[in-house]
Formats: C-alpha cells, structure tokens, sequence
C-alpha cells in the first residue's frame, strides 16, 4: 500500500509527499541523493540488479543504499491531517500517527466486488485487486 490520501493534502508542505504516489509518505526511505520515497513504492521502481533511478534527480541508486528515515518518520506521525472522508461528511482530524487506525476502524466503505474483503480507501481496494485477482 502506497503513502496515504488526505483531505488537506495542498496544505501540507510538500517534503511529506511522495514523488512516487504522490501521497502522504508511508514508512518514509530516504535515498543517498537526500530525496525520499515510500518504502513500498520503491520495488515498482527497481528496473535490474537492485537498481533504480530517482524519480526526482534521476539519480541511480542501490537499493542497499535505502536508508528507513525513522526521525522523518516520527515528523511525520505528527502532522495534522483531516480525513479523506470529509467529502463524505466525516469530521475526523487529528495527528497522521492516529490517521490508519480511524481509517480502519470507521471507513471500511469499499469493498471488493471479487471477495468481499473491505477497505477503508479506494486506493488500499485497488492496490487488493491488484496483487490478490
Ligand atoms: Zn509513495
Ligand atoms: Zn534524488
Ligand atoms: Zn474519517
Ligand atoms: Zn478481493
């Protein structure tokens, strides 16, 4: 599952997006170049022998050079975000390290029509339908 949609996305300085998925950065890697990708958006980009290019600076880069931001990581957890469900008239908002578990706990709204399995976003029942069907 790629980084995670929020309502006040344009609002959030954009060292916290993903330049992959365009999210919320999920489990953030920072590469050698300084630039940071989610940590499971990265094999899509893995082209042969461990390699891939920054989609930012286009520079190549190991993947045994990835490093798990773990201090980004705790940055990001405090971000205040508002839930992607505002549109559908949810009032959650709160800080990002909260934000998974209300989406699993209050929006499990879709569904997938092949299994019955349900998600809290759309994104997680594609990325599902994807890999499982
Ligand atoms: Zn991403
Ligand atoms: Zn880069
Ligand atoms: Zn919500
Ligand atoms: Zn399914």
């Amino acid at each position: 599952m790629p980084g995670q949609d929020i309502h006040n996305k344009k609002d959030i300085n954009e060292i916290y997006l993903c330049p992959v998925c365009e999210l919320i950065l999920k489990n953030p890697c920072q590469l050698p170049c300084g630039d940071r990708l989610c940590q499971e958006c990265i094999p899509a980009l893995i082209r042969e022998d461990a390699i891939f290019k920054c989609p930012v600076c286009a520079e190549s880069v190991h993947t045994s050079n990835l490093m798990v931001d773990k201090g980004f990581g705790r940055d990001l957890d405090q971000l205040e975000v508002i839930c992607i469900e505002k549109r559908n008239n949810c009032e959650w908002a709160g800080k990002l390290k909260y934000y998974q578990d209300h989406l699993n706990n209050d929006h499990l709204n879709y569904s997938c029509n092949l299994c019955q399995e349900k998600f809290a976003t759309p994104i997680a029942l594609n990325e599902h339908k994807e890999c499982v069907h």
